[in-house]
């Protein structure tokens, strides 16, 4: 991180604990302005990434026509609205037209958008378009289930909402079979 941009984030941190009614210069509160500003770098570092340096040349060609599906992967985001965690899994899937992708790097793709301010509609759309863009295969699944922490500990606290969202590209939207296959996939019971 720079400089300039972590000595702000202290400054707005230490300003935040005064307007809360604490005191800065307690010794429990001492070095907290230091850590929130690595810690809100860290939880939006994907403003900061590269795409491309992150796909980092794992994209393969590969003759499989067959569904490929990598669940349960967690991701941690923003809400955009309360600046406050949401966090959940996402499931996504494709079926490749004669490139396949690392299956690390549906992990990665996930967390460069999730580490970000978001509304968890638009973080499951950009997934998915994110693979549609760089594999142009004949369609891509994204299903995120997410806890929202301003719906949990504020406003309505409802402890057991889950937020469910999808996105379906290319021949998941088109076929009904297809679709129903990936959405069965992702509930069978884990290893
Ligand atoms: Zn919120």
């Amino acid at each position: 991180m720079k400089d300039n941009k972590r000595k702000k984030l202290e400054a707005n941190t230490r300003n935040l604990l005064e307007l809360l009614g604490e005191d800065p210069k307690r010794e429990g509160l001492m070095n907290t302005p230091k850590r929130v500003a690595k810690a809100w770098d860290f939880l939006t570092k994907g403003y900061t990434e590269n795409l491309d340096d992150l796909i980092n040349n794992a994209i393969f060609e590969g003759e499989s026509k067959d569904m490929v599906i990598v669940k349960n992967i967690e991701f941690y985001s923003l809400c955009e609205h309360h600046m406050i965690p949401f966090y959940g899994k996402a499931h996504i899937g494709y079926i490749p037209d004669g490139k396949i992708i690392g299956l690390s790097k549906l992990a990665r793709i996930t967390d460069l958008f999730a580490q970000r301010l978001q509304v968890q509609e638009r973080l499951t759309n950009q997934i998915a378009q994110c693979l549609q863009d760089v594999l142009n295969p004949r369609g891509v699944a994204v299903v995120l289930e997410g806890k929202h922490f301003c719906m949990l500990s504020r406003g309505v606290q409802k402890q057991n909402s889950i937020a469910t969202s999808s996105s379906m590209l290319g021949i998941f939207r088109e076929k009904e079979s297809t679709r129903n296959e990936f959405l069965k996939l992702i509930q069978m019971n884990n290893i």
